[in-house]
């Protein structure tokens, strides 16, 4: 395939659609929505690929991810180039390329959004990721590196604890994740759904970092099983990678009627426990007729979408502000309102209304409108006088955002924390605590997988100078 094409044929090129599963039928089911590319359609997608010298999307991502140099390959039909480079850069390339918000890191930056639309840098990661697990025998061993003798602990098996546990181990230490969980990949296992991110897709990402050496232990919760000073001591350093699962909550009345979850604890009942998916499975779940989703984020579509497929008639977004102030991905949006989901918008939730029998019967409401901007430089809601109303719910979940678990920080009293019970951390992930370095949402609170991974990869190097004495 020739990669020879000049600059006026590449930007004759039209962007790539990504083939869908049909709304109706998926908005009942759990297979995932976006079906990716095939191959002839990725190399064309490829070509449009201007290689730039400048690299402004390598720029855009905050992993590094060598993007024109993997896209010119794939352009050019090598496979596996494009394989060797992705997976060199990027632990997890097929689950970024699945959930990572491309339109606002790599492809916002991509000169061709200029005049147009950029190239789908986000579909060809998927597909070159795809190929790569689909064709095991093309790609060349990765070469494992001397054991250098030094040990590291990882806390937590999310984004950011696989990422700087990849790092580690391609220098050759001996790299340990502890896992409070009976499976991997945090929020990516128990938060996002299947029809998002299969869940074969993290079992081959986390089983290459096996292969690579990782040892990963289940079942094991630092601050009750062990603390962060065993690790210490146990360890030449520890990167802690816990996150943020702890739920914000509503602070209304009614929050503690049946048929009212936290968005975690009915994500991770679906995701992780497989409840509503199987008539044999142990863990219940409350399958809502009229389900009300309280909030307007990645984790509130992913609510409202399951709730849908659980089989609600209304699923339901409640969000205080307007339509352009969602923080969701539009593309999560947009599939939201092709499998009917319907919005209500500003409108702010006053109480959780119930029976004799404690179950929640319906949502009170308050009608908002949109003032002046606030300090997040969003137009700030304010209640609009004697326009409230009841909306008719069975189940209302609350997804407002969840903040650190206090159980590790307990602790470890010398760690230092922010006033949001956040690990403090310098720009290479070093804590208060020597040889301790800390990245993800536990630092930030909940942000982004991609941002997770760019903590894990700037405190894995971090850590390796700091354990091979500065070299
Ligand atoms: P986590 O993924 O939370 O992983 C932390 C791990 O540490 C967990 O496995 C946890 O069990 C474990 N742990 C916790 N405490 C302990 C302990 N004491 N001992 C041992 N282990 C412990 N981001 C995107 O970029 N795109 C999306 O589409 C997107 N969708 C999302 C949907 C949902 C429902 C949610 C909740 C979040 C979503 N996010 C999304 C945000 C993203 O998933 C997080 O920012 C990211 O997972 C953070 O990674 P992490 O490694 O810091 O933490
Ligand atoms: Fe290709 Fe866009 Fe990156 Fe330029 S900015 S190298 S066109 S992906």
């Amino acid at each position: 395939m020739s990669n020879n094409l000049s600059a006026k044929e590449r930007l004759a090129i039209d962007r790539v659609k990504m083939p869908e599963q049909d709304a109706v039928e998926r908005s009942r089911n759990f297979l995932e929505v976006n079906l990716g590319l095939g191959e002839a359609m990725a190399v064309r997608e490829a070509q449009r690929c201007l290689l730039c010298k400048p690299r402004p999307c390598v720029a855009g991502c905050p992993v590094g991810v060598s993007i024109p140099e993997f896209v010119g390959a794939l352009a050019g039909g090598d496979l596996p180039e494009a394989a060797r480079i992705l997976q060199g850069d990027n632990a997890l390339p097929a689950v970024c390329g699945r959930v990572c918000p491309q339109e606002t890191q790599c492809e916002a930056q991509c000169v061709r959004g200029a005049k147009g639309q950029p190239v789908a840098i986000g579909y060809l990661e998927r597909f070159v990721a795809d190929w790569a697990m689909a064709h095991p025998e093309r790609l060349a061993a990765p070469a494992l590196p001397a054991a250098t003798g030094k040990s590291v602990a990882v806390v937590g098996c999310g984004p950011a604890g696989l990422t700087a546990a990849g790092e580690l181990a391609r220098k050759g230490h001996a790299v340990t994740i502890f896992e409070a969980l009976h499976d991997t990949g945090g929020v990516l296992r128990y938060g996002i759904p299947e029809f998002r991110l299969p869940k074969t897709i993290i079992d081959v990402e986390v089983a290459r970092l096996v292969e690579m050496g990782v040892t990963i232990e289940c079942n094991v919760i630092i601050g009750k099983t062990l603390t962060i000073a065993q690790l210490q001591e146990q360890f030449d350093a520890v990167f802690i990678g816990n996150g943020a699962g702890l739920p914000t909550m509503l602070g209304i009345p009614g929050e503690n009627l049946k048929g009212v979850y936290a968005a975690n604890e009915y994500l991770t009942r679906i995701n992780l426990m497989g409840a509503g998916q199987t008539d044999s499975c142990a863990t219940p779940i409350l399958r809502g007729r009229k389900v009300a989703v309280i909030g307007a984020g990645n984790t509130a579509m992913d609510c409202v979408r399951t709730a849908r497929r659980l089989g609600a008639e209304r699923s339901m977004i409640v969000y205080r502000r307007g339509e352009s102030e969602m923080p969701a991905r539009v593309e999560e949006i947009h599939h939201a309102k092709e499998e009917g989901v319907e919005f209500v918008m500003l409108t702010s939730p006053l109480e959780i209304l119930g029976d004799d029998k404690g179950w929640a019967t319906a949502l009170r409401c308050q009608k908002m409108a949109l003032g002046e901007p606030d300090a997040s430089g969003r137009r700030r809601p304010v209640p609009v006088e004697g326009e409230d109303f009841d909306l008719e719910v069975d189940v209302v979940i609350n997804a407002l955002g969840t903040r650190a678990n206090p159980l590790l920080t307990a602790t470890a009293p010398d760690l230092k924390l922010n006033r949001w019970g956040n690990i403090e951390a310098d720009e290479n992930g070093l804590t208060s605590l020597p040889g301790v370095f800390a990245g993800g949402d536990i630092i930030r609170g909940g942000a982004t997988v991609i941002l997770a991974m760019g903590d894990g990869k700037r405190a894995a190097a971090a850590i390796h100078s700091y354990i091979s004495g500065g070299n």
